[in-house]
């Protein structure tokens, strides 16, 4: 088969017919991308292209025409149903450049009989740029980033396609990691020299999503941002570092060139700084499993138990918020004040709720208005939130007193009136997904329109209409209008009724067209006018929708910023409400945030494995937590089971709910601002790095004290437990001293290493606590209380049980830690080790030569009962009765 070789281009294009010729013109701009190649109804694509996407869509292969005498291979898929196609291809990181005729075949003839159609790519569709509604997840934001670097200083940007919130940094190398897992983007743009000869370290997780762009794009960057926002000045942008805009600057451009005549809604760019968010590191934000578990989906995640709200906006803003925690306590107390309005404000925020449960994605339709995918259904998605914006604002007006906060928002819910009245006398209720089903602008909202409507659905009736009317003109009832496919609309009278018309004064209106044995045939100026109009209508109603359609798609972008306010102001509202609920719901209480140390939970209670406890009617056990200046560090001990992950991860959850401004679920909480917070959960292999479980453990404790200072919260759960006994304790050991002493940081610190607990005579700041537990005859209650004090035991063998151990190994094992807890087992251990008797292979020798009769009675007892497998022991009676008979005979 044919395939395209890049270097040979110019070659080929010459040697191709003028269709291929065009084909590898363009092919030539876009080599990187697969090429869907508009012909007619269908995308094609041809060469590699269509060999990729045969394979990844499960299309058939087929090919047309021949290049240097092979066949060229081709594939193609339905234009209409591209949509469908599109998440196969995109997931796997291909890009698709969408190449579209621009002129029809009528027009290209005009050109030129042998003419070539026009075409032109017009959009480029990549992970980052997506709008379709089915490839994009309605709650979670949708990111394209850039990452510049200089030296070792960073530029990040980030910007969703599909709302237009823009946002730039400055980075460290050392903090793209944590910005990276913060806000997964779809796709990550970075200069080509810098992927030059290799993928540098830093990025190698993120390898997947990387798309290179031409170094000169970093070298306009300031001045594309300047032609875009229509600035003189950046300046007027607000503060930026020069890396931040030149970050900036290389999403626009690439949204440039990728989507071609249209550019998205771009919100104002916003500057962000570490000073303003929590620091959480990818390994801590992975094991508190805020927006995904530990499995990678959805389920079980702190997002899922406290998303409460209506629409998919207020969903996108909410998981926005948890994955930003903040460090101002100003900004925090308003978000608090919004909850408590509308928790004060019950009825007030059902009413809301009701109505933000039909609150459409508006700000996905508006920004594919701005795209120009021009679906009729998007400009009724703007006019239901305008109408609901109205809704909202009339709620609000009988309330006297309302917060700063609130007076502010909700000017913006009804600012949009012309706007709505267009809208709501301009479109239909029921709109089409595409411009091309037609009926969308509503009758009455222009004569025009309703004129070639009416021809185009009456023309019936309009052509019996001229024919009463010439038969009262001419005096004649006989007179006819008739139709055939030559002539097209005609009068017909027979020769003898012509002679009665020639004595009507109107006779000279007649047009001769044809005459027939007995007939002749006429048309007049006014039928004639009238078909073509009949004609022309279909075109012409499609022609005058499209053109009002465009008009109002024009008066949206217009409005493109304040209904982008609008927007947010609703998804604000949502997310209040929504926490509000939560808060009334779960029965959660307003913390105490302020610029203090302190770090003090009453009853806290873990949202998820409460929610989890809940639903299979259980109780969670609420505990306290005081990690006050006299006691900052806790040394939790206890068995396993009891809970201690549990309540050191609740912990986290609440301090993160408190500083997005949400209630917690605690009876009452007092946190002075974390900056930076840590959790080491025990790890698993990160083989695909080469690193093991210990490795991976000791790289992230180490992490955490090179980091933590006295604003941090640091949780870590069972730290050494990946090597040998003594190296394991040695290094918990340290870890503890290092945080009391050098990080001083708040720290909640589980471990089995009961010997810790001792180090409380020297670390003043350590306090001890356990979980409680009942021993009831041979069973072990956890209460999955904490309470001050230390516990010696881990019940590990008890957890083994219940687990489903074999019963002898429990056996053994009891007997070995028995021995190594007795004074005896050092010394024993660095000699020889003890002797205890080993097990048996799985295989009793039963067989019959084995048994004389007189030991019959004995091998019974040698049966080991415990060790059988039920194959083993069917097999064990079988060959018993064997003996048994052998006796017998
Ligand atoms: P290990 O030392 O084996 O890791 P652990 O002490 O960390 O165990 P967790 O994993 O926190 O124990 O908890 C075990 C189970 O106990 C949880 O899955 C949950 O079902 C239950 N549990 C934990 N805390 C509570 C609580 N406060 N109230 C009720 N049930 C709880």
């Amino acid at each position: 088969m044919a395939l395209i070789n890049l270097k040979t281009f110019d070659q080929q294009i010459k040697a191709a017919t003028p269709a291929m010729a065009q084909y590898f013109e363009i092919k030539k701009l876009y080599p990187d991308n697969l090429l869907f190649y508009r012909m007619g109804d269908f995308y094609e694509m041809f060469f590699e292209d269509a060999l990729i996407a045969s394979q990844i869509l499960g299309i058939a292969l087929t090919k047309r025409g021949k290049q240097e005498g092979e066949d060229i291979p081709m594939c193609g898929i339905p234009a209409h149903a591209v949509d469908s196609y599109l998440p196969k291809l995109i997931r796997q990181g291909l890009k698709i450049a969408i190449c579209e005729q621009t002129e029809t075949p009528q027009e290209a003839k005009k050109r030129g009989y042998k003419a070539v159609v026009n075409r032109e790519v017009v959009r480029v569709i990549t992970p980052g740029t997506l709008t379709e509604e089915n490839l994009l997840q309605s709650k979670s934001h949708h990111f394209l980033a850039a990452l510049v670097k200089i030296e070792d200083q960073i530029g990040f940007s980030w910007f969703d396609i599909s709302t237009g919130d823009f946002y730039s940094q400055n980075l460290t190398v050392d903090k793209i990691s944590t910005h990276l897992a913060r806000l997964i983007p779809s796709e990550l743009l970075i200069s080509e020299d810098l992927l030059f000869p290799n993928c540098p370290d830093f990025l190698h997780e993120w390898k997947l999503i990387l798309s290179s762009i031409p170094s000169t794009w970093i070298a306009r960057a300031e001045r594309t941002l300047i032609e875009i926002y229509g600035l003189k000045d950046l300046k007027s942008l607000g503060h930026f570092t020069s890396l931040e805009l030149s970050a900036a600057g290389v999403i626009v451009e690439y949204l440039k060139q990728t989507q071609k005549d249209a550019l998205p809604y771009l919100s104002p760019l916003k500057r962000q700084t570490d000073q303003q968010i929590m620091d959480i590191d990818p390994a801590t934000r992975r094991s508190l499993e805020l927006t995904k578990n530990l499995a990678g989906n959805d389920e079980g995640n702190l997002l899922s138990v406290i998303d409460y709200t209506c629409s998919n906006p207020g969903g996108r803003k909410l998981h926005g918020w948890l994955n930003h925690p903040l460090l101002d306590c100003s900004i925090i107390l308003e978000r608090q004040d919004g909850v408590q309005f509308f928790i004060d404000q019950k009825k007030l925020r059902e009413e809301l709720r009701q109505i933000l449960k039909h609150y459409p994605d508006m700000p996905r339709a508006l920004s594919r208005l701005m795209l120009n995918r021009n679906s009729p259904r998007d400009l009724g998605i703007i006019k239901t939130t305008v109408n609901i914006g109205k809704k909202i604002q009339s709620l609000f007006v009988s309330l006297k007193e309302l917060p700063d906060f609130f007076t502010k928002i909700l000017k913006v819910l009804d600012c949009h009136s012309d706007l709505c009245d267009l809208l709501e006398k301009a479109l239909i209720i029921d709109l089409p997904m595409t411009l091309k089903d037609g009926h969308i602008i509503a009758a009455g909202y222009d004569q025009t329109l309703d004129e070639w409507r009416n021809v185009r659905d009456n023309s019936k009736k309009i052509i019996l209409e001229l024919e009463s009317t010439y038969k009262q003109q001419f005096d004649a009832p006989f007179i006819k209008i008739k139709y055939n496919n030559i002539l097209g609309y005609y009068l017909e009278a027979t020769v003898i009724q012509v002679e009665k018309l020639k004595k009507s004064p109107y006779y000279d209106h007649l047009i001769h067209r044809q005459t027939l044995a007995n007939n002749l045939r006429f048309t007049t100026i006014d039928l004639k006018a009238l078909e073509e109009k009949i004609n022309a209508a279909i075109d012409k109603v499609q022609e005058l929708e499209s053109h009002i359609f465009y008009a109002l798609v024009h008066s949206v972008k217009n409005h493109s910023q304040t209904l982008s306010e609008l927007a947010d102001v609703l998804a604000t509202l949502d997310v209040f409400s929504a926490l509000a609920f939560l808060a009334e719901e779960k029965r959660y209480c307003r913390p105490i945030v302020d610029e203090s140390t302190a770090f003090l939970i009453e009853a806290g209670r873990h949202p998820v494995v409460e929610e989890y406890l809940e639903r299979n009617q259980q109780r969670f056990i609420p505990n306290n937590c005081d990690l006050g200046d006299q006691q900052k560090l806790w040394l939790v001990t206890g068995p396993n089971m009891a809970g201690k992950s549990t309540f050191l991860r609740q912990n986290a959850l609440i301090a993160i709910l408190a500083q997005i401004g949400s209630f917690v679920p605690a009876k009452k909480a007092h946190i002075g601002i974390i900056t930076k917070l840590f959790s080491r959960v025990g790890a698993s292999d990160d083989l695909a790095r080469g690193q093991s479980t210990f490795m991976v453990e000791m790289v992230e404790t180490a992490s955490i004290l090179n980091q933590a200072n006295n604003r941090s919260l640091v949780i870590l759960d069972e730290i050494g437990r990946g090597t040998a006994t003594f190296d394991g304790l040695s290094i918990a050991w340290a870890v503890l001293e290092y945080l009391h002493n050098v990080n001083q940081c708040r720290t909640l610190f589980s471990t089995h290493y009961h010997e810790l607990t001792n180090l409380t005579s020297s670390l003043n700041k350590l306090a001890c606590y356990s979980m409680k537990v009942k021993e009831w005859q041979d069973h072990i209650v956890f209460l999955h209380e904490v309470i001050a004090g230390s516990s010696d035991r881990s019940y590990g063998l008890y957890v083994g049980r219940i687990a489903g151990l074999p019963k002898v190994v429990l056996h053994k094992a009891q007997q070995i830690l028995t021995y190594l807890e007795s004074d005896a087992s050092l010394k024993s251990l660095k000699n020889d080790g003890p002797d205890f008797p080993l097990f048996q292979s799985r295989t009793v020798d039963v067989s019959p030569s084995s048994f004389s009769q007189s030991e019959l009675e004995k091998a019974v007892h040698k049966i080991n009962v415990d060790e059988l497998s039920p194959r083993q022991a069917l097999d064990t009676i079988y060959m018993l009765k064997d003996i048994l008979k052998n006796k017998e005979s």
